[in-house]
Parts: C-alpha cells; sequence; structure tokens
C-alpha cells in the first residue's frame, strides 16, 4: 500500500529543455506520509512508452502512481490515452471534469487572461477521462487533475506546470492519499567531522546493529571542507508503526554516532 511510483511524461523533459523538478517536490510529500518511492520513469509524449510504465510500475506492486506532466489542451499531451491504454479503458467526457474546466476558463476570461471563455474542442479535451476515473479540482490552472481506481492501486494524473501539480496535491489529493497510507516516517541528518568515509564505515556498521531497522546513508559528495575542517554528512531514517518509537531509534542512533566519532575520529 505504502509503495508508490512516479512517470514523468514529457519530451521538454528528455530534451533537457526543462529541468525535472516535479519528481523531487513530489518525493518530499510523499516521504513524510509514509510512502516509499520504489521507481521513478520518465518517458517521451507518446502513448504505447505511457501505457508501458504504466503496466510496468503495475506489475511491480506499486499502489500509488502518480504521473506528472501531458495533461493539456494540445495534440502531444497524452497522458490520459496512456492511461486508458494501460487499462483498455475507453475515452469519454466526464461532465464534472467539464464543469471545472468551463469554470477557470470563466474566471481566466473575467481576469484578462485569455479572450474567450468558449470551451473549444481544445479545452474539451481536457475533460476527456479514461471511464470510471474521477477529476481532482483544479483553482490553479486549465486541466483537472485525474485519479482512477484500479484493482486496489490508485494512478493519479498531475499536470506538469509545477504551481497546478502543486495545488492538486496540496487540496484535493493530500487527504485522499493521507488516508490510505499505514505507519508513519522520520528522518534526520547530521554532520560528523570526518573526511574519509572508510574510515566511517566502521562506526556505521555498529550503529546498525545497534538498530536494525535504522537506514544510515553517507552522503559523501556533501563533504565540506570549511574552517571548521572536513564534515561528512550522514542521513538516518526510520519507517514504523509509531511516530515516538521510531524518533527515539533515530535520536538514539544519531547520538551513538556522534559519540562513537567524537572518540575514534578526532
Ligand atoms: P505539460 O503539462 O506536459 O504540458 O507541461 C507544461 C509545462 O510544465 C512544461 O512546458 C514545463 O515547463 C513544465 N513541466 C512539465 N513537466 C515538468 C516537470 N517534471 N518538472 C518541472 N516542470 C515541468
Ligand atoms: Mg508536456
Amino acid at each position: 500500500m505504502n509503495k508508490a511510483g512516479i512517470l514523468v511524461v514529457g519530451n521538454e523533459i528528455l530534451d533537457g529543455i526543462t529541468l525535472d523538478t516535479n519528481t523531487q517536490w513530489l518525493i518530499n510529500k510523499l516521504k513524510p506520509m509514509n510512502y516509499t518511492i520504489s521507481e521513478t520513469i520518465t518517458v517521451r509524449d507518446d502513448t504505447t512508452e505511457i501505457a508501458k510504465a504504466i503496466n510496468r510500475m503495475m506489475d511491480d506492486d506499486i499502489g500509488l502512481i502518480i504521473t506528472t506532466g501531458g495533461l493539456g489542451p494540445t495534440y502531444d499531451d497524452l497522458t490520459l490515452k496512456g492511461v486508458a491504454e494501460a487499462f483498455g479503458l475507453p475515452m469519454t467526457i466526464n461532465p464534472v471534469a467539464l464543469s471545472i474546466v468551463t469554470r477557470q476558463y470563466k474566471a481566466f476570461h473575467e481576469s484578462g487572461v485569455v479572450d474567450s471563455p468558449e470551451i473549444t474542442d481544445a479545452r474539451r479535451k481536457m475533460a476527456v477521462f479514461p471511464v470510471g476515473a474521477k477529476p481532482l479540482d483544479n483553482k490553479a490552472g486549465g486541466a483537472p487533475g485525474v485519479m482512477l481506481r484500479w484493482e486496489g492501486a490508485i494512478i493519479v494524473s498531475l499536470p506538469g506546470v509545477p504551481s497546478e501539480l502543486k495545488w492538486i496535491f496540496d487540496n484535493p489529493l493530500k487527504p485522499i492519499l493521507a488516508d490510505r497510507v499505514e505507519g508513519c516516517y522520520t528522518e534526520k541528518i547530521i554532520n560528523l567531522s570526518a573526511r574519509d568515509e572508510s574510515m566511517l564505515a566502521p562506526l556505521i556498521d555498529e550503529a546498525n546493529k545497534l538498530e536494525p531497522d535504522v537506514y544510515i546513508k553517507s552522503m559523501v559528495k556533501s563533504m565540506v571542507n570549511n574552517d571548521k575542517g572536513y564534515v561528512i554528512r550522514l542521513w538516518i531514517s526510520c519507517h514504523g508503526e509509531e511516530m515516538e518509537e521510531i524518533q527515539v531509534k533515530v535520536d538514539k542512533v544519531s547520538d551513538f554516532l556522534v559519540d562513537l566519532a567524537e572518540k575514534t575520529l578526532t
């Protein structure tokens, strides 16, 4: 239930025009809720590639798939077609989605952002959903988010525009995702005075024995040489049932490492 996957759709990402910031933003929202992102896939604006990636994530038992990009009005916005193809679903106009699109273009027109509020074919396209999918309201743009429940999994499609993705996630989507996740997660980042990661390795082995549920990752790339000397960052994290319990475990491991590093490395 807690496994999540992110599918990024867009030629602009794979051609280096746009930096994919949506993935990192989504991960940092999902992680504290205790979702574990087990894979991210990036594909081009291609229906078959989108469907293949979704099927792969379904085969990997991922219970929450979030797609980003490809929901807009143009011919190359193909994400919903890909979702429909993955599950063999026909596409049809969704009346609730159409009312969201209509409301948004009326508001855009009233505030002078667009010339006409008319629901053209291009605008109507954003309300054509795989049968059974439900809209997620979007007050930050024109394209509603889309949620499909399939055999216990949830497939959510969000726009690529970061402000729209964030609005939909923080408003209609977050409570739905919070409801279906179990357990909790905590993490802590500490700095140890050391410059050689290999000297840290035996200390990490000791800490792993102390609390096997706690994950310790040394991040040597962020080694900094400042006036205080060399520092290696350690990221210490834990999943569990009770927040208090996992916080105690993470604190125990971090105190142990700080102590041991002081005794043996300095
Ligand atoms: P789309 O929803 O695919 O039409 O994307 C609309 C715009 O959102 C693109 O032109 C990009 O500027 C931006 N965008 C799309 N995908 C991402 C992403 N993964 N990270 C950041 N920005 C994105
Ligand atoms: Mg796109």
